[in-house]
């Protein structure tokens, strides 16, 4: 099975991304994460640069995994439930209780994060209030 998980974004089309150095929370447009030119990721806050899917947030990646577990929980159903019919008049049948699948975890969305455009590279991420624009790194080419 190769399904392709699909990393929820929100309204606006934007990534939640975290720091996995410092833990600052921000987002960016997923075009441009996505974007094969984007290997690595410069944070916005301290600066450190590291794979960009490192920096998907914890949240992001549960909600993620449970959504591939239920995925697979739905397969297996299909699969006995064929199998049972299947067997049907064989004088054999076996036991099968139908797998409950999770509530994915709810993503917080109601982060107040301000939008700012980064001359350098034009793109338009989104970042804490209390960052100044002064302070900020660029994701996509770390400058200052
Ligand atoms: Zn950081
Ligand atoms: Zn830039």
């Amino acid at each position: 099975m190769n399904e392709k998980i699909s990393i929820p974004t929100d309204s606006e089309g934007y990534y939640s991304l975290e720091c996995p150095y410092c833990g600052e929370r921000f987002k960016s447009l997923g075009g441009d994460i996505d974007s094969e030119d984007t290997l690595e990721l410069f944070c916005p806050s301290c600066g450190l640069v590291d794979e960009s899917n490192s920096f998907v947030s914890q949240d992001v990646i549960e909600h993620a995994q449970t959504l591939a577990i239920n995925h697979l929980k739905q397969q297996l159903n299909k699969t006995f439930k064929n199998t049972n019919r299947n067997m049907k008049g064989s004088g054999i049948s076996f036991d099968f209780k139908e797998m409950k699948e999770e509530q994915p975890k709810e993503l917080k969305e109601d982060e107040q994060l301000d939008q700012i455009e980064l001359h350098c590279c034009e793109k338009t991420i989104k970042v804490h209030a209390d960052q100044t624009r002064e302070t900020i790194y660029c994701p996509f080419c770390g400058v200052n």
